[in-house]
């Protein structure tokens, strides 16, 4: 049976300390503030950004929710990220994905200013992750690697394969893995030998967005599974993309869907934006 990891209690830690870091802050005078961006009525956007509100309010951050209705010009959202880079009572600034069709998310992203940039989305975040130099790192993939490292395993030599090449998981997760000196494979929907390549897999990161997809045969006895997947099965219950129950028997450790990598990458984004507000204290 492999050990659970999770994201619950790995979470509960890192907003712990996140709020000590908060209240050193306000000793000083200064609010850490989050301001989200939401446009439309997406509904699952709409959960998300919900839930973003009450890590704030556990961290003792300040959340601050613009909403634009779905009809808004990209303009108004490009002017509204001006005001708030400008506003020193603002220390991070997240644009919830998705946005609706009539706004080009790529430019709208590479107008938050780096520095505030919490979600680690910017191409100058994401540059300074390749190269190694400090930045905010993405939340899902950055709270991967804090789950990975909680198993005490050393990622060094180790052979990981990445599934899925998005930008906001697959990709940087690779990076990240990469810089801890793992040897990193990267698998997406045209790589040959899917099975073959995961079942030689120390470390397995899923991120694909198909339930249950992988399943045990592609899993090595004793490997490290970190699902990043959340998908409804076939009885509309979350589920991630590896077929845990069967899974959890072979692997080494494993994360659970829910309660895994969706609690850690909310605790990431708190972690960034307590960062956020004390690197621009210092300034
Ligand atoms: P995405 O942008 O849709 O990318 C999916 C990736 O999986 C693509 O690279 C795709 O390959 C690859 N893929 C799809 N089907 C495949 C197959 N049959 N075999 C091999 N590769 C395949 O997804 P994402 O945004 O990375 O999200 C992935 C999952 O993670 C979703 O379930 C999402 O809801 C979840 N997620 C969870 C969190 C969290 O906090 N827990 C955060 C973000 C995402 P190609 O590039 O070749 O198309």
């Amino acid at each position: 049976m492999a050990q659970i990891i999770s994201g619950k209690e790995l979470a509960a830690k890192v907003k712990e300390q996140v709020k000590t870091r908060v209240q050193a802050l306000q000793q000083r005078g200064i609010n850490p503030c989050l301001a989200v961006i939401l446009v439309g009525d997406d509904p699952a956007s709409a959960v998300y950004v919900r839930g973003k509100e009450k890590d704030c309010e556990e961290c003792g951050i300040e959340s601050r929710l613009i909403r634009f209705s779905a009809d808004a010009t990209q303009q108004q959202v490009l002017d509204k990220l001006e005001e708030l880079g400008k506003d020193d009572t603002v220390h991070g600034i997240l644009v919830q994905l998705p946005l609706p069709k009539q706004i080009d998310e790529h430019t709208v992203i590479a107008a938050i200013p780096p520095e505030k940039d919490v979600d680690g989305f910017t191409p100058v975040n994401v540059g300074k992750m390749m190269i190694g130099q400090p930045c905010f790192l993405p939340c899902t993939p950055a709270g991967c690697i804090e789950m990975l490292k909680s198993t005490g395993m050393q990622l060094s030599g180790k052979n990981a394969v990445v599934l899925g090449r998005s930008n906001i998981v697959g990709k940087p997760a690779a990076i990240l893995l990469l810089q801890q000196n793992a040897t990193v494979t990267i698998c997406h929907s045209r790589t040959e030998n899917l099975k073959e390549i995961c079942a030689k897999a120390d470390v397995l990161v899923v991120a694909i967005g198909k339930a249950k997809f992988v399943t045990q045969d592609m899993v090595k006895p004793g490997a490290v599974v970190i699902d990043v997947g959340m998908n409804r099965d076939s009885d509309g219950k979350l589920c991630g993309d590896v077929d845990f129950d069967a899974v959890y028997q072979t692997a080494g450790a494993i994360t659970p869907v829910p309660g895994g990598v969706g609690l850690m990458t909310r605790a990431m984004l708190m972690q960034n934006t307590i960062q956020a507000a004390e690197t621009l204290a210092a300034e």
